[in-house]
Order: C-alpha cells, then sequence, then structure tokens
C-alpha cells in the first residue's frame, strides 16, 4: 500500500466516491438530483500520483476526466455525528476520477455496477495533500481542470449537494472509516473527453494545490 503524499503518516486505505453531488453535473448527464449521497468505490490498483500518467484502456473509446475535492480520513470512526464530523479530517487534496463513461452507459443500462468503468489501473490520480486548518473551508473551495490549456471544469464546492461533513457521517453509518482512507467528494459539471497526448492540470484555490497528469 502506498503512504499519502503530503501526510506520509497515512497509508493509504479504501477509496469511497461520491456520485452525483452537483446538480448540474447531474443534469449534465441526465441523472436526476440524489436525495442521499450515491457511493461507490475505487480499488487501490487505480492509484496514481501527481505527474504520472492515465493510461487509456483499450475496452472503453470515450474515457471522462472529473475533478474532485478529496478528503483524507485521519481517525477510525464509526456512525460520526456530522457536528464532529471536522475531527476526522486529516487533509485534503485533488483527484480526477476517471471515467470510461460509454462503460458506465452500458453498466447503467444494464443495472450492473460501476466498478470497471471506474477502477481500471490509472483511473485515481490524486494530488499531493495539505493538513487540515483550523480556518481551511471546505465549503468555499475553487476546484477546476484545464485540458491542453483550456478550461473544462470550473466550480466551487459550495454547489455540493452534500457537504463535506454530511458525506463522512453518511459513509461512517455504513463503513468504519480508518485513517488512511480518501473520499472522492464529486465532480462540478463540464466533464468531457480525453484522448492520448493529452495534458491535464488539475488546480484548487488558484493553485494552493496542483496536480498534472498526462493521457497515455
Ligand atoms: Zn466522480
Amino acid at each position: 500500500m502506498k503512504n499519502l503524499s503530503g501526510l506520509p503518516k497515512l497509508t493509504i486505505g479504501s477509496i469511497f466516491c461520491i456520485g452525483r453531488n452537483y446538480q448540474k453535473h447531474a443534469r449534465e448527464l441526465g441523472n436526476s438530483v440524489p436525495d442521499e449521497p450515491m457511493v461507490f468505490l475505487k480499488p487501490a490498483s487505480s492509484l496514481i500520483g501527481d505527474g504520472e500518467s492515465i493510461q487509456l484502456p483499450a475496452q472503453s473509446n470515450e474515457v471522462h476526466h472529473e475533478v474532485e475535492l478529496v478528503i483524507a480520513i485521519g481517525k477510525k470512526g464509526k456512525n460520526i455525528p456530522e457536528q464532529d464530523a471536522r475531527d476526522y479530517i486529516a487533509g485534503y487534496g485533488l483527484g480526477i476520477d476517471v471515467t470510461a463513461r460509454d462503460i458506465q452507459q452500458k453498466a447503467k443500462d444494464r443495472r450492473h455496477p460501476w466498478s470497471m468503468a471506474k477502477g481500471f489501473d490509472t483511473f485515481a490520480p490524486i494530488s499531493t495533500f495539505m493538513p487540515i486548518q483550523p480556518n481551511t473551508d471546505f465549503s468555499s473551495m475553487d476546484i477546476s481542470l484545464a485540458v491542453n490549456g483550456t478550461i473544462r471544469q470550473q466550480g466551487n464546492t459550495v454547489n455540493m449537494i452534500f457537504p463535506v461533513t454530511t458525506l463522512i457521517s453518511y459513509l461512517s453509518t455504513i463503513f468504519t472509516l480508518n485513517p488512511g482512507d480518501l473520499i472522492f467528494t464529486g465532480t462540478p459539471e463540464g466533464v468531457s473527453p480525453i484522448k492520448s497526448g493529452d495534458s491535464i492540470c488539475a488546480t484548487l484555490n488558484n493553485g494552493e494545490i496542483t496536480l498534472t497528469i498526462l493521457v497515455k
């Protein structure tokens, strides 16, 4: 297992992801807005770090970027009340929830799980993480993603349907959260296809955190 860059005491554990957590993104894919968080997981084998490359899989012809705020858990917990959830956060970073959209659409049509569409090798690039500070405000973070220098996604966490503390509390009713677990908190609108040779640059709060990934 890999240590978490920026928070080296943490070994990366489970990778939880939230779908449809921004209204405009849910709508751009023709989905309804959920009344409780939609949860899926990615395998550890999908992780790559800053400066590494996404390998486009032969099984897909349409791979999309989804830039997301990622939370790192720092403390073990189960049934965490929302008002205590912040105490369980070690830090935060950026991630790209890489998605084989054509495989996901087929899975949706067949009512199959999303594990294949979301879980190929290299489909979970993550940045270096920042430790949480007393003034860290998860409800007003700018996140953006550019491909070859052109902005494709530009959002703010203020538009999350379920805020970070709600997600932690909700997940902990199902899963015991452990130090090193990651939560991909959902993507704003603007998801679009990537192709071989593309250079992706994601930024949080205009450069507080950056993530640069190439597409092979
Ligand atoms: Zn996503």
